[in-house]
């Protein structure tokens, strides 16, 4: 009975579709607003009806200048003056102006109440469609109910914090407005471009026309007065500096907002592998290698060619196990292996177990930041610091950067900057320091605004012509690698004649400034199956997909993986045969290289593309041994502070790797800790 009664509801229901969808209405006013797909991005449309008129199209796009922008304008003054849809179309930009009057012929179907859409009823049950995401495979299983988008599944091996985080933003987004229009989110295109593939081909598979899901994606409602708020510490920026800092000031008893410009958390930090530095005697001890305090300060001021502050590195140097320590009472677990990472210049780094810095460093101290009863405002750029009659800092005044919601926040105790680099920043690596043309392994949201804000209230800054140029950026993209280059003292980096040219365990700017002089500003690195990634051969888990993208070659002998690379086969045997060599020896005379563990000897062979790619800006704001910001008469900002790589004076000319880390944390907790009155 029941099931009879919903077929007749659904038959009357199709049928007022139907009738709907063959009745003309007037246009019943309003702005109604579509999403369709131009010639270079989405355009927005919003046409506005009134007494029966078509009186003003909006189109938000990013057509070409001077081509598809004035078709679009054309054609919206044409619909106007004759108040019709039924124009041509204009030679030359037709993608554009079709795109735009297929919109507004749309929103002219709302306009009349027509539902013909509606006809087009999903055939429910579960689709699903395999595309490449950033780490792989992808699986997307959409589930569709007779008038809906019910869930999205994906099945995955994206990284943890950004892979994850763009699925979770756009899974919610286009179940929340039932609508395909959304954007990728920055940071994470190839995961967000990937998954919305999935969907769309999903969507496809029902038979459905797409269009019926270009609605605009909402955006939340704006107040027209400012929002205010009051704690004791504002942090600007989500990232590891701005969260150890979080968890001191809630862990002390302070309240706190933290402002994050992105969609989601983690800044660079998320990207990072995780390798911390610390000197660690009871670990190092047992794979015989001598460390100290005194030794982590010596090595540190000495790469940075003693540009660095020596009271900052002191402080760094005898505060790093605690760092450590501290993260691992605050959940970060970590491989045991202790070693050198590339520029690390001495085997005390450690890794993150997963060797993913968001699972360590951002998953944990979120969840009890927020379990502290913490705040973190997402999308929300800090714009200015906010000071009071005396100069000291009063709070922030910040944005929404959806819908420009302004936010004007007081901070008691005092506002922690801690924005990340500025890597990312074109033209402030051309300012600073007169690189130009290189890809960057930053995230989009390093862009130095912490400080633009802290120079603006006269905070000076320290080393920031000091920018660290990475060995190991992808050729195509400029991401970094390290992660499957191969450990440094089993592998060797060769030219593309297959010869070595610098020393593999040197410094990253050196190799950098060594390898821009070879074919092609790339060099390779070489490896066997038993010196291996970082992770173990067989336990990296996307192998396969890394081999597709040309990421990573393998073959069973050298002259093959020679000849899939583009490599002079005969150069790179000549070249492992000597190395071989060197190893029996024990001694790099050629480049001397300062550990030679293993010959490359052991099939399959690996070999992985490297180029320079910006890292890592060492310069920033000046701070002293309190994390508070100095201005430029040498006095401090009252009640302003600075930490991680937004700061200078840690890691002069040359930052170690695996000590931006350690520098985020010892920084980040003594920032949390002096703002609420904590002084050891
Ligand atoms: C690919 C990669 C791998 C790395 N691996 C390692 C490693 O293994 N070991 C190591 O020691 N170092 C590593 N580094 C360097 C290290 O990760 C960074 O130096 C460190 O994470 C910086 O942390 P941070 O907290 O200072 O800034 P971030 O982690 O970048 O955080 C800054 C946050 O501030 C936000 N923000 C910026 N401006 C504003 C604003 N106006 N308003 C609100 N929010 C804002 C950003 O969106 C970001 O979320 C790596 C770097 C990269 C790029």
């Amino acid at each position: 009975m029941k099931m009879g009664k919903i077929l007749i509801a659904s038959f009357m229901l199709a049928l007022n579709v139907y009738v709907a969808g063959n009745t003309k209405e007037p246009y019943k006013d309003g702005t109604y607003s579509i999403v369709v797909s131009g010639h270079n991005k989405d355009i927005k449309i919003d046409t506005t009806f009134k007494g029966n008129s078509i009186v003003k199209i909006e189109a938000k796009h990013e057509e070409t200048k001077g081509l598809g922008d004035t078709a679009i304008n054309q054609t919206i003054k044409t619909i106007i003056e004759k108040q019709s849809t039924d124009i041509d179309t204009i030679s030359g930009a037709t993608v554009s102006s079709k795109a735009l009057l297929d919109g507004v012929k749309e929103t002219e179907s709302m306009a009349k109440g027509e539902s013909k859409k509606l006809v087009d009823i999903f055939k429910t049950g579960t689709y699903t469609s395999t595309v490449t995401g950033h780490n792989g495979e992808m699986t997307v299983k959409v589930d569709f109910s007779t008038d809906k988008i019910k869930d999205i599944k994906v099945d995955h091996v994206e990284s943890n914090g950004i892979g994850t985080a763009a699925i979770d933003i756009i899974v919610s987004e286009v179940l929340n407005n039932q609508s395909l229009a959304v954007d990728s989110v920055s940071g994470a295109t190839v995961t967000s471009n990937a998954l919305i593939m999935g969907i769309n081909n999903c969507v496809e598979q029902t038979g459905i026309s797409k269009e019926v899901l270009r609605k605009p994606i909402a955006v939340p409602k704006k107040n027209e007065k400012a929002i205010q708020k009051t704690v004791d510490v504002i942090i600007i920026g989500a990232g590891g500096s701005g969260f150890a800092a979080a968890t001191e000031v809630v862990e002390n008893g302070g309240t706190v907002i933290i402002l994050e410009k992105n969609e989601y958390i983690g800044g660079n930090t998320a990207r990072a592998g995780g390798t911390l530095n610390a000197p660690d005697p009871e670990r190092q001890s047992k794979i015989g290698v001598e460390d100290s305090v005194e030794l982590f300060y010596k090595n540190t001021m000495e790469a940075g060619d003693n540009k660095s502050n020596p009271e900052l590195v002191k402080v760094f140097s005898e505060n790093a196990l605690a760092a450590r320590k501290w993260l691992s009472a605050h959940g970060t677990k970590w491989t045991e292996n202790v070693y050198q990472t590339i520029g690390g210049l001495w085997p005390r780094s450690m890794d993150e177990k997963d060797k993913v810095a968001y699972n360590g460093f951002i998953e944990p101290l979120e969840k009890i930041v927020l379990d502290k009863g913490g705040d973190i405002i997402l999308n929300c750029k800090a714009e200015e610091i906010l000071t009071g009659a005396d100069g000291k800092v009063i709070g922030v005044k910040a944005v929404d950067t959806r819908n420009g919601q302004v936010y004007e926040l007081t901070a008691i105790k005092g506002v922690i900057i801690a924005t990340g680099g500025y890597g990312a920043n074109q033209e402030m690596v051309k300012k600073f320091n007169n690189v130009e043309g290189l890809p960057t392994s930053n995230a989009p949201t390093s862009t130095g605004d912490g400080i633009e804000m802290a120079v603006k209230i006269g905070a000076a800054t320290e080393g920031t012509e000091y920018i660290q140029i990475h060995p190991h950026g992808n050729p195509m993209t400029g991401g970094l690698q390290s992660h499957f280059a191969g450990v440094i003292k089993n592998s060797i980096y060769v030219n593309k004649e297959g010869k070595r040219f610098t020393e593999e365990s040197g410094r990253r700017d050196t190799i950098s400034e060594d390898t821009i002089k070879q074919t092609g500003q790339v060099m390779y690195s070489i490896f066997d199956s038993k010196g291996g990634f970082y992770a173990g051969v067989l336990k990296l888990k996307n192998k396969e997909d890394l081999i597709n993208k040309k990421y990573l070659y393998e073959a069973d002998t050298l002259e093959e993986l020679a000849k899939k690379a583009g490599l002079d086969a005969k150069g790179l045997t000549a070249t492992v045969s000597h190395y071989n060599k060197l190893v029996e020896s024990g001694k790099d005379t050629d480049f001397e290289k300062d550990e030679l563990e293993q010959k490359i000897e052991t099939g399959p062979f690996y070999c992985v593309p490297l180029s320079p790619t910006i890292h890592h800006t060492m310069g920033g704001i000046k701070i002293n041994t309190d994390a508070q910001v100095i201005n430029n008469s040498g006095k401090i900002i009252k009640n302003l502070y600075a930490a991680g790589e937004v700061t200078g004076g840690i890691h002069g000319t040359n930052r170690i790797g695996g000590n931006a880390l350690t520098d985020c944390v010892v920084f980040g907790r003594i920032a949390g800790k002096r703002v609420m009155g904590i002084k050891e």
